[in-house]
């Protein structure tokens, strides 16, 4: 059986960035990778970075975005979550996307949660789950959300990533697990 690596994945580049020219599909540094045969460049493809804030209120109700019509599972909800941008600092980012979704301010804690998402093949990410206090603002939904609400574990609307289903499933054990892949 091929390794997870091993597939062909969607969306790989298919001229050189450098120098335009046609890659070729080599194995090198243990898989098969684009490689410029023109400048030698060597195509390291890797998951985009994301971050996302969990916010839980006084009775352990979760902060929870309806994504908006141009994004990936519209109507379906998710924690507010965003790509890190290069040069940006991760926690930065958690905390411009939250704002940018709900109009929440919020101070940044420790991660909660870090998980690969591979639920858009083209577009594998890892996502850094941030515990966040809300300190400012005022929930009203904007950029790719089209609604905000807060919702008790045992009544979650319909949830557009498993990964964060899985978080959330982690936070109501007793011995909750923490961190985890
Ligand atoms: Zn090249």
């Amino acid at each position: 059986m091929r390794q997870k690596n091993e597939q062909v994945w969607p969306g790989e580049a298919v001229y050189c960035p450098a120098c335009g020219t046609k890659l070729e599909r080599t194995r090198v540094y243990g898989r098969e990778r684009g490689v410029c045969l023109d400048c030698g460049r060597i195509e390291f493809r890797a998951p985009q970075l994301a971050a996302a804030v969990l916010l839980q209120d006084g009775s352990g109700r979760i902060l929870l975005v309806e994504r908006g019509p141009e994004s990936t599972q519209p109507g379906k909800w998710s924690i507010p979550a965003g790509y890190v941008d290069y040069g940006e600092e991760i926690r930065a980012a958690a905390a411009r996307e939250l704002l940018e979704e709900t109009g929440l301010v919020a101070t940044i804690g420790p991660p909660v949660y870090v998980a690969t998402n591979f639920h858009d093949p083209a577009k594998v990410s890892v996502c850094v789950w941030f515990a966040g206090t809300i300190t400012g603002g005022k929930p009203q939904a904007g950029s790719d959300a089209s609604d905000v609400g807060w919702f008790a574990p045992d009544g979650l609307p319909d949830l557009a990533f498993d990964t964060d289903s899985d978080l959330i499933a982690r936070l109501q054990k007793p011995d909750n697990p923490g961190i985890g892949a």
